[in-house]
């Protein structure tokens, strides 16, 4: 039986980390989201997670072959054995490259977003210092406005999701992510997906796309 070796790509606000959620917890597979595990892994204090705190720190990106070694590491834990689904990597060309000797995707999904709604989505982001997540139109705090549900503490928006600075990633986005998804279209199965609808309406039409694939419809069936 195959196992699900899932990359899920698209520009920020589309929805990656939300529909890749829930995709892990219908196929019982695991979510890797890069975020996660650049921040466990500096929290954990290893020589890797020492270096990458660092370059963070200094506002540079964490280069290739410590997202590669890292990333490698993560895919290889017990955890990880069902299937997973990796989210935030790989970014480059360069990435998928590696991930491909060591654990080649067997699907690539990708989610499509105008500039100006990935503009529009993240500037209305708002985020508590424990983390939690809100948007200002879509999913705003319940009971209080201005403040966390789950905390009471105040939300504030993150210094990355400024329009100048969203730009700014948007531009990272166009010129090194796309050159991936030109790359996996010739080496592995790539289904394509309008992301700008509601999260249910993107994520019933990712299933119903996988649904066509026989190996991955038996599986989606069965839950
Ligand atoms: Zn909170």
């Amino acid at each position: 039986m195959n196992t699900p070796r899932f990359v899920i790509l698209g520009a920020q606000g589309a929805g990656k980390g939300t529909q890749a959620g829930r995709l892990a917890r219908r196929l019982g597979i695991k979510h890797i989201s890069t975020g996660d595990v650049l921040r466990a892994e500096i929290a954990s204090g290893s020589r890797l997670g020492k270096q990458i705190g660092q370059i963070i720190n200094r506002g540079r990106l964490v280069p290739s072959s410590m997202s590669n070694a890292m990333m490698k590491h993560r895919l290889s834990q017990p955890d990880c054995q069902p299937g997973w689904i990796s989210d935030g990597y790989p970014r480059r060309v360069d990435q998928a490259q590696a991930l491909a000797r060591y654990g080649k995707p067997n699907l690539i999904i990708v989610l499509h977003l105008t500039d100006r709604a990935a503009i529009k989505r993240l500037s209305g982001r708002r985020v508590c210092p424990k983390g939690h997540v809100y948007h200002l139109r879509h999913d705003p705090p319940k009971k209080k406005r201005g403040y966390c549900d789950h905390d009471g503490l105040r939300l504030r928006q993150r210094d990355d999701d400024t329009p100048q600075a969203i730009r700014k990633r948007l531009h990272i986005y166009h010129h090194e992510t796309e050159k991936v998804i030109t790359w996996y279209k010739e080496r592995v199965l790539v289904i394509n997906v309008d992301a700008h609808p509601s999260i249910s309406i993107v994520y019933r039409s990712l299933l119903k796309k996988m649904n066509h694939i026989a190996w991955l419809s038996s599986r989606l069936q069965k839950k």
